[in-house]
């Protein structure tokens, strides 16, 4: 399957300079965004107790990946958003930082946990949910990204981890 076509180059958003992966044209192909899932879910057949997903676009694939692998979902969301007591990890922005949440209660101990992402750049994000899923006293079992921004090194930030991704740009 031909993911790159599927891809489309937004330049200049959210900023000027920035060339944005936009995944949009994958999902509204229902041959291409199937395949994606499959490719992302194979390697953790019968190797997940849960999948987390990374709001917004990470939710996206996140879902039916869980979905595929017979494993629960878990929404992991921007700092306010969780209607239950939540554990919370900042991590740094370009400017700034920001604060992803996950319920407290979602995860149990020992649960093998895949993390997915629509895109991995520098790794900060993916790096606070690996620091969740620990808190919670669960365990990585992976990473899945559709996208992999290879010259920001976001890799480097999961040393030891799995990781899958369908797309290196
Ligand atoms: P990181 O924390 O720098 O690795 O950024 C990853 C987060 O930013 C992910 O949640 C992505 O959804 C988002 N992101 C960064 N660059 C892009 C892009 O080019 N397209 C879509 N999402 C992006």
């Amino acid at each position: 399957m031909d993911f790159d076509a599927l891809i489309r180059d937004i330049p200049d958003f959210p900023s000027e300079g920035i060339v944005f992966k936009d995944i949009t044209p994958l999902l509204d192909d229902p041959e291409g965004f199937g395949a994606a899932i499959d490719a992302l879910a194979a390697p953790y057949e019968g190797q997940v107790d849960r999948v987390v997903g990374i709001e917004a676009r990470g939710f996206i694939l996140a879902a039916p990946i869980a979905l595929r692998l017979g494993a629960g979902f878990v929404p992991m969301r921007k700092a306010g958003k969780l209607p239950a007591a939540t554990i919370g990890q900042s991590y740094d922005l370009e400017y700034g930082t920001a604060t992803i949440e996950m319920h407290a209660d979602a995860l149990a101990d020992g649960d093998r946990v895949l993390v997915v992402d629509d895109v991995l750049a520098t790794g900060g994000t993916a790096e606070a949910a690996v620091e969740l899923v620990g808190r919670a006293g669960a365990t990585v079992a992976g990473l899945s990204f559709l996208i992999e921004l290879d010259f920001l090194e976001g890799r480097t930030k999961l040393a030891g981890h799995d990781i899958t991704t369908l797309l290196h740009y």
